[in-house]
């Protein structure tokens, strides 16, 4: 489904990305885990079409993609959740949903979809999305993402500050949306939940993909253990 070779990024003269290699089939939950600064947002960014890369392809179902404005990869079918959620504050719940379907011509139905996954979401659609706490705000960023009916949903950090109870959650929705047909792509600290929850993973280090496998494999691996699981 997506296809990324060899993509070089770089910030100003500052290079970040170093020849990055992976891909994703459908119906896959792929994780990339790594420290602090090691380019994780860059990649998403750069899947996003919010930077290009000095080299290298990226193809989404076949398609070039890398040079692609943003709004045509989001009508593709790739959708990003944010780090930080990046939620309408006061606007309310309905209405963050609606600029998640501005490239959407299916908006009721995909709503209906929607308030099936997070019911609390309809409860309270005309509650400005400020107020809500932390996990039900980051419930409001998924559900703002589905709107664009993507088939490839790609989460940037979405466990981040969230109580353990609502860490559970957001990575059993990432379960229910992948069995219902969406590809994902997780990008995540909380590494030992997102290599229980993925079927492949990629390690990430200075901007250079180090290690690569089955997810399993990879919370089993002696380096994955000492660095990232404190064992
Ligand atoms: P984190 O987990 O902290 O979000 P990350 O793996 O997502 O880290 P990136 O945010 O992609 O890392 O940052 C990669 C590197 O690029 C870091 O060294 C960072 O300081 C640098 N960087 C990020 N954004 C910019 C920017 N706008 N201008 C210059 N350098 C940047």
């Amino acid at each position: 489904m997506l296809n990324v070779e060899n993509i070089n990024v770089f910030y100003g003269s500052v290079r970040i990305l170093w020849d990055v290699n992976f891909h994703i089939n459908e119906g896959e939950i792929i994780t990339i885990i790594g420290p602090n600064g090691a380019g994780k947002t860059t990649i998403v960014k750069t899947l996003m079409g919010l930077l290009k890369p000095i080299s290298g392809t990226i193809e989404f179902n076949g398609n070039p993609i890398h040079q692609a404005p943003t709004h045509h990869i989001v009508k593709d079918g790739i959708a990003l959740v944010p780090e930080g959620r990046e939620l309408f504050p006061r606007m309310t719940i309905m209405e963050n949903l609606q600029m998640g379907a501005y490239t959407s011509d299916t908006r009721e139905e995909t709503l209906e979809w929607v308030f099936s996954l997070f019911p609390r979401l309809e409860e309270r659609q005309k509650q400005s999305a400020g107020t809500l706490s932390g996990g039900e705000q980051q419930m409001l960023a998924i559900a703002r993402g589905l709107m664009s009916r993507p088939k490839l949903l790609i989460l940037d950090e979405p466990s981040l500050g969230l109580a353990p109870i609502m860490v559970n959650k957001v990575f059993e929705i990432i379960k229910t949306l992948n069995s219902q047909g969406v590809t994902v792509l997780l990008v995540e600290q909380n590494i030992h939940h997102a290599l229980e929850a993925s079927n492949r993973g990629y390690v990430l280090e200075t901007g250079r993909i180090t290690l690569e496998g089955a997810s399993r494999e990879l919370l089993d691996n002696n380096h994955v253990k000492e660095a990232y699981l404190g064992m």
